[in-house]
């Protein structure tokens, strides 16, 4: 048995008047999404629980069946994931700003006057002299605007305080260590001498000189925040015997999909945006399944359709996704499955990630045929599958997979 995971990341949504009450999944003209539907087995899953948002990170654990409350370590390992650092265990990642702050260490701006990605990228590429303080080991990535991920390697703890005093007009704060282990003591003395230094680099690069003539506010200092260490995930092969691997544009869903061991296939033209190549996507998913058992394949594009509150971008999306899969659906053998859903909510009335329940489908071998014939939130709820968690959903898979063992005599 083989399996298709497809993840339409931020899928469900809210009606909107601009698209006559409906959602964007109602709203869009889906066939092949709606016959799937109408062959096989449909409901409605909570990525986490009801009603509570969750972020693309812990609703991928929860849906890939690892308890956020037990696996997630915070936004720092995540957000280096999503830098395309390959984290190593016993690693701390920390998600950080470049800041303006005055001569008496007072943060004047925590985003250094909404500094451009090209000079806050320049500044960052200066800061990667330094590759080492009293034995750790400095990682260093620049993301977007302001914001970089600091990842610290070697004998370090994540039980250090946060440097960004999260406003403006208030003194950083020192890193501090939060339990009285060696590792913590040393990680701050580590992290206060890097930063020290980093503050001597950045003063005197010629981007703050300019600013300073131009009379902007120059990006001095880092602030580190969010201190974490990635926690070893049980494998999925350990859990199911899977051979797994994930298709996807953006670096967060390989990141989290290879701490989980699977491995990374790429599909060219894949970019994690709205203008990504979905044919060559869904074919590379497609192509993998004759030597993988499971694969995930994640398309992110509606999801940044709703934060952009554009519900017309997001049905279209959605529409090219269904022509997509219509025209690369090549199943392995009559021995399979796939399965359709998102992570979450995302409203693109609002903008934001929101608790509604996302639609699930699964369709294939061995899956009961419910009365459903569409594919969306609201078809979805008098479905076969009723109302599952994120948690429940890799078991089910695994069960029609017959890769679960059974629980009692
Ligand atoms: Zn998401
Ligand atoms: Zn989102």
């Amino acid at each position: 048995m083989k399996t298709l995971f497809i993840l339409l990341d931020g899928v469900g949504d809210r009606p909107s008047q601009i698209l006559n009450g409906l959602t964007p999944l109602q709203a869009a003209r889906i066939p092949f999404l709606n016959a799937l539907a109408r062959d096989g087995s449909n409901g409605l899953m909570d990525p986490f629980s009801p009603g509570i948002p969750v972020g693309s990170d812990t609703g991928h654990l929860s849906i890939l069946g690892y308890d956020p409350y037990k696996y997630y370590p915070g936004r720092g390992p995540f957000e280096a994931l999503g830098a395309g650092i390959k984290l190593k265990p016993g690693d701390v990642a920390f998600r950080c700003n470049l800041a303006t702050v005055n001569d008496e260490n007072r943060v004047v701006d925590r985003r250094a006057g909404r500094i451009s990605s090209e000079e806050a990228a320049e500044l960052v590429e200066s800061l990667l002299e330094v590759k080492e303080v009293d034995g750790v080991e400095i990682l260093l990535k620049h993301t977007v605007e302001h914001r970089c991920v600091l990842v610290l390697r070697n004998g370090v703890s994540d039980k250090v305080s946060d440097v960004d005093p999260h406003k403006d007009d208030v003194d950083l704060l020192w890193p501090r260590p939060l339990d009285s282990s060696r590792e913590a003591v040393r990680t701050s003395e580590v992290l206060t001498k890097l930063l020290k230094r980093y503050r001597m680099i950045l003063e005197k690069n010629p981007i703050n000189v300019r600013r300073r003539e131009k009379g902007l506010q120059p990006a001095n200092m880092l602030l580190p925040r969010g201190a974490g260490k990635m926690p070893e995930l049980p494998s999925l092969s350990s859990r199911y015997g899977l051979k797994s691997a994930v298709v996807a544009g953006a670096a967060l869903y390989k990141g989290v999909c290879s701490a989980v061991g699977m491995d990374v296939v790429e599909a060219p033209g894949a970019t994690g945006t709205l203008n990504t190549d979905l044919n060559s996507k869904i074919k590379t998913a497609f192509g993998a399944l004759k030597s993988y058992d499971f694969i995930f394949l994640h398309i992110k594009g509606a999801d940044t359709a709703a934060h952009d509150k554009d519900p017309l971008t997001k049905a279209s999306f959605l529409e090219r996704v269904d022509a997509a899969l219509k025209k690369n659906f090549e199943p392995p053998s009559d021995e399979f499955i796939v399965c359709i859903t998102g992570d979450h909510t995302t409203s693109s009335l609002t903008g934001e990630h929101r608790g509604d329940p996302v639609p699930v489908l699964i369709w294939g071998h061995g899956v009961r045929v419910d009365s459903v014939n569409r594919f969306n939130e609201v078809d979805a709820a008098r479905g076969a599958i009723g109302r599952i968690r994120g948690l429940d959903l890799m078991n089910i898979l695994m069960d029609l997979m017959n890769r679960t063992e059974k629980f009692g005599e």
